[in-house]
């Protein structure tokens, strides 16, 4: 059986056809502001469709209406109160499943990824923005709709302005945007800086800075590494409230590993109340990597599963 996943995103769309759980086409689309969101994710699935798929599933960064297929909001993507699921179930003729991106990566991982087998799970998307995804008891848990959306927990009073419109969002300190800002204020007290001579003529982006932190540029890391800390303290907050078993980490930036995860778990290591009579919890990659959103919007309308009935 063949079913047809898309992830929306803030900068990019990912649409993946899965014949069983195996991936067999993919496709990348770069987004800018101006795209049409619903245009955006037709043409991702007409990109992998070839007229055997029985299902499509689309996760979406933001809030989303699971049982009205709406995308309701979102700060990074465009438009609000989006009826996707009615608009891609009447262009392509098959059952649409609407979900938010980061409820689908989660589902992709505890299917076939690395939360196989874990009951209590969190999804922690570290990219543009931090999304994330609550697995109590083995079933997803998200609260009236739009539970997860943890970037925006206030971490600081005042702060940065967040892209959502409010000040001290986590995600302020913790994301590719906050890597970019710190090695910006770099490029501007320090012109002679060794990290501008790495990164050389490319953009300053938060993989050009992971990078040049992973090839031994010691602002770089330093960097990577202040970011990190701020993951890991949020990460704390998350384990005194859930204290899951398993923390996955997906997203473009969670997913360059050890650079930022190493000092993510010392901070949630030191930060943990009660620390020296608890375990923190496991913090690993998600296996499944950019493409676990569609995957797992593909697997939950393959299989009719909104992913609270049945594990
Ligand atoms: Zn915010």
């Amino acid at each position: 059986m063949s079913a047809i996943g898309v992830d929306i995103g803030g900068t990019k769309t990912i649409a993946v056809r899965l014949e069983g759980s195996d991936v067999a086409a993919s496709s990348y689309r770069v987004l800018d502001r101006a795209t049409d969101t619903i245009a955006s994710i037709a043409a991702s699935v007409a990109d992998v469709a070839d007229g055997t798929e029985t299902a499509i599933g689309v996760g979406i960064a933001g809030l989303v209406s699971l049982q009205d297929r709406r995308f309701v909001w979102g700060p990074h993507v465009t438009g609000t109160d989006l009826p996707v699921g009615d608009a891609i179930e009447e262009r392509f003729g098959v059952p649409v499943l609407v979900d938010n991106d980061a409820n689908t990566a989660l589902y992709a991982e505890l299917e076939i990824g690395v939360a196989m087998g874990y009951r209590d799970v969190l999804l922690v998307t570290l990219g543009t923005g931090i999304g994330g995804a609550i697995a109590v008891d083995g079933e997803l848990y998200r609260g009236g709709s739009f539970a997860g959306e943890w970037g925006h927990i206030r971490i600081e009073v005042g702060g940065l302005l967040c892209d959502c419109g409010k000040r001290g969002c986590w995600e302020t300190r913790a994301s590719g945007p906050a890597l970019e800002r710190l090695a910006r204020e770099v490029a501007v007290a320090n012109p002679a800086s060794s990290l501008l001579r790495v990164i050389g003529d490319e953009p300053i982006t938060g993989p050009a800075v992971t990078r040049a932190a992973d090839g031994g540029d010691e602002t770089a890391r330093a960097l990577v590494t202040e970011v990190g800390r701020a993951f890991g303290q949020g990460l704390a907050d998350l384990t005194a409230i859930f204290d899951p078993e398993l923390i996955v980490v997906g997203g473009g930036l969670g997913s360059v590993g050890e650079s930022i995860l190493g000092p993510a778990r010392r901070v949630l290591a030191d930060a943990l109340h009660g620390g020296n009579h608890r375990i923190a919890p496991t913090v690993q990659v998600a296996r499944l990597g950019p493409e676990a959103g569609a995957i797992g919007a593909a697997l939950m309308a393959a299989g009719g599963d909104d992913g609270t009935r049945h594990r």
